[in-house]
C-alpha cells in the first residue's frame, strides 16, 4: 500500500513537471512543433506549412539605391555626421563638386557623431588617384567599428603587404577569402555586418563577428572578432556598450561616398 501511495506521489510530480514544460514552451516554437507533428501525419495541403505573420516590412530604394529604413552618413552634401576624433570639432576632410569627399591628410580620423551597435553598413572607397608609396603606405585608410574593429581599407591591387593587413582583413585578424580589390582609378564597396561582442560582469561573454562582402564578393564569412585590432600586441578585450563609425586618416588621400548604415536590433 505505502508502495502504490509513493508511486502515486511520483506521477502526480511527473505529470506536473510535465504540464509546465508544455507551458513554458516561446510561441515561435509551437509553430515549429505543429508542423513536425503534422508532416508525421502526412501533410497533403501546401498551406498547413505556409506562415503568413509576421510579415516583413517592406523597404524602397531611392536613386543611390539607399534602402529607405537606412541611415545616411554620406551622401555627397556634406559631414554634418561626422566629428574629428581627437577633438570632437567638426569633421575636417574635403568635400569634392562630385558628391566625394577625401581624407585630408594630417586633419586625423573622423567618426560618426551617433553610436551604434551590430549594424549592416555599405560604403564605396577609392584609392587615391596617384600611386605612391608600397605595402601599408598605399591608399591606407580603414574603418573602425565601435571605435575598436578595424576592418582595413588599402589599395590591395597588386601591391603585396601582410596578408592580415591588406585590404578587407580583419586588421591582425582574420585574412580576406580572396584579394577583390580593384585598380585605383575604380570605386569599390563594402558591404559589412558587424555583430557587436557582449559583455557580462565585466568579461567578455560573446565574441562579435564580421561578414565583409568587397565588390559583391564575399572576402569576410561570419569571422570571430578577437578583440581590438591592435597595431602591436594582441586584440584587448575591455567590456563597452554602443560607439561610432570612424574612418581612419593614414596619411593618404583616399576617397569615399554613399555611406549608409541600418541598425540590426
Ligand atoms: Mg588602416
Amino acid at each position: 500500500m505505502k508502495n502504490i501511495f509513493s508511486l502515486s506521489i511520483i506521477a502526480l510530480v511527473l505529470f506536473s513537471c510535465r504540464e509546465n514544460t508544455s507551458i513554458s514552451v516561446p510561441e515561435d516554437r509551437i509553430e515549429t512543433d505543429t508542423i513536425v507533428t503534422k508532416s508525421q501525419k502526412e501533410i497533403t495541403d501546401p498551406k498547413e506549412t505556409e506562415v503568413w505573420d509576421p510579415e516583413p516590412k517592406a523597404i524602397s530604394f531611392d536613386t543611390m539605391n539607399v534602402p529607405s529604413d537606412a541611415i545616411v552618413l554620406f551622401n555627397g552634401e556634406d559631414l554634418e555626421q561626422w566629428i574629428a576624433t581627437k577633438d570632437s570639432t567638426q569633421a575636417g576632410w574635403t568635400i569634392n563638386p562630385d558628391k566625394t569627399m577625401t581624407v585630408k591628410p594630417g586633419t586625423g580620423d573622423i567618426q560618426t557623431k551617433r553610436n551604434f551597435g551590430s549594424v549592416q553598413l555599405h560604403l564605396e572607397w577609392k584609392a587615391p588617384d596617384v600611386l605612391v608609396g608600397d605595402g601599408q603606405g598605399r591608399g591606407n585608410s580603414g574603418v573602425f567599428f565601435q571605435n575598436r574593429y578595424e576592418v582595413q581599407i588599402l589599395d590591395s591591387y597588386q601591391n603585396r603587404t601582410y596578408a592580415n593587413g591588406q585590404a578587407t582583413s580583419i586588421y591582425k585578424q582574420h585574412i580576406p577569402l580572396v584579394n577583390a580589390t580593384k585598380p585605383n582609378d575604380q570605386w569599390q564597396t563594402y558591404d559589412i555586418i558587424f555583430h557587436q561582442p557582449e559583455f557580462e560582469n565585466g568579461k567578455k561573454k560573446t565574441s562579435g563577428s564580421f561578414t565583409v562582402i568587397h565588390n559583391g564578393v564575399l572576402v569576410q564569412d561570419h569571422v570571430e572578432i578577437l578583440g581590438t585590432t591592435e597595431y602591436i600586441g594582441p586584440p584587448k578585450n575591455s567590456p563597452h556598450g554602443e560607439g561610432p563609425i570612424k574612418l581612419q586618416d593614414h596619411s593618404n588621400p583616399v576617397h569615399y561616398r554613399n555611406i549608409w548604415i541600418r541598425e540590426l536590433k
